[in-house]
């Protein structure tokens, strides 16, 4: 399965002026107009699951209604069992929960320079890493992970 660093190779992402905008699953599509990564995996559970952590069980719904987009903070998790509404609800308390305390790993770290290179916005980096954009600013800039 995709690597990080492979699976953002396959995205379209926003310009700078819309920092908060989709990003668009460039692999292939299925008929119902979501991201595929195989047969069996949506390019959004995917990314919710590369991104976020387990979603084992878990319905990964989208916040923006855009089928194809697998921005991890467009996405939201609900149990199978619950309907629409409740899965809303839910999506706003993990929302509430994406506070930035997020540990960042080396790995992470690489990505976030590599997607700064190609003109990501700090925001955006800030928002999918779960961490302060002064943070991605040190970070980006070498003054914090020199070692990497
Ligand atoms: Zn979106």
């Amino acid at each position: 399965m995709y690597s990080t660093e492979t699976f953002l190779d396959r995205v379209y992402f926003p310009d700078d002026d819309n920092p908060d905008g989709c990003w668009i699953w460039a692999g292939s599509i299925d008929k119902d107009g979501y991201g595929r990564v195989g047969s069996k995996i949506t390019a959004h559970r995917y990314s919710y699951a590369l991104f976020r952590g387990r979603c084992r069980g878990l319905l990964v719904c989208h916040h923006c209604d855009t089928r194809s987009c697998v921005r991890p903070s467009h996405l939201f998790v609900g149990t199978i069992q619950d309907n629409v509404a409740d899965c809303i609800r839910k999506g706003r308390q993990v929302k509430g929960e994406d506070v930035p305390t997020h540990k960042l790993t080396a790995d992470e770290v690489r990505v976030m320079r590599k997607l700064a290179a190609r003109g990501v916005a700090r925001r955006a980096l800030a928002s999918l890493f779960g961490v302060r954009p002064d943070t991605v600013k040190t970070i980006v800039r070498r003054k914090a992970w020199r070692h990497i």
